[in-house]
């Protein structure tokens, strides 16, 4: 059961920042998210937070967050959303780089191909021109790009 008491030995690790309203966790942090031992077992410090604020969260939810910094713990920045809701939210906020594989319309990978074959770009240059990362020009000339329409 969580106490007032507790609240107050999580208080000491947030640091308020002014500018975004963010409550950077200074705790410890494992991957990009803030982690504490709560309910006795180490969680990420954003659900934890947001439970605080608003009850648990059911199973298979995430906690997402609306300001885009994984440290933050400020309930008001943290929404609840599906797996789904969070490729979503990625690809809006475009952190999506490390997706392995974007479907890219079959025009695209053409011209993609056309471009590399004149020799004048390099795939970090291809990339920048359209908007896709190295690896997928990569994929792209390699023919490893599945391409559905
Ligand atoms: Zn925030």
């Amino acid at each position: 059961m969580a106490t007032l008491d507790e609240c107050v030995i999580f208080h000491p690790l947030v640091m308020p920042e002014p500018m975004s309203g963010c409550w950077l966790w200074a705790g410890c942090s494992s991957a990009k998210y803030g982690q504490i031992r709560y309910k006795g077992r180490m969680q990420q410090a954003h659900r934890v937070f947001w439970e605080k604020e608003n009850g648990p969260i059911l199973d298979g939810l995430f906690a997402l967050h609306r300001c885009d910094v994984p440290l933050c713990v400020n309930p008001d920045h943290i929404f609840l959303g599906t797996q789904q809701d969070n490729i979503n939210d990625m690809m809006t906020k475009n952190r999506h780089r490390f997706t392995p594989r974007i479907k890219i319309p079959w025009p695209r990978v053409q011209e993609i191909k056309k471009l590399h074959e004149t020799g004048n770009y390099s795939q970090r240059g291809l990339g920048v021109i359209l908007g896709v990362s190295p690896r997928q020009v990569g994929r792209i000339i390699n023919g490893e790009s599945r391409v559905k329409e």
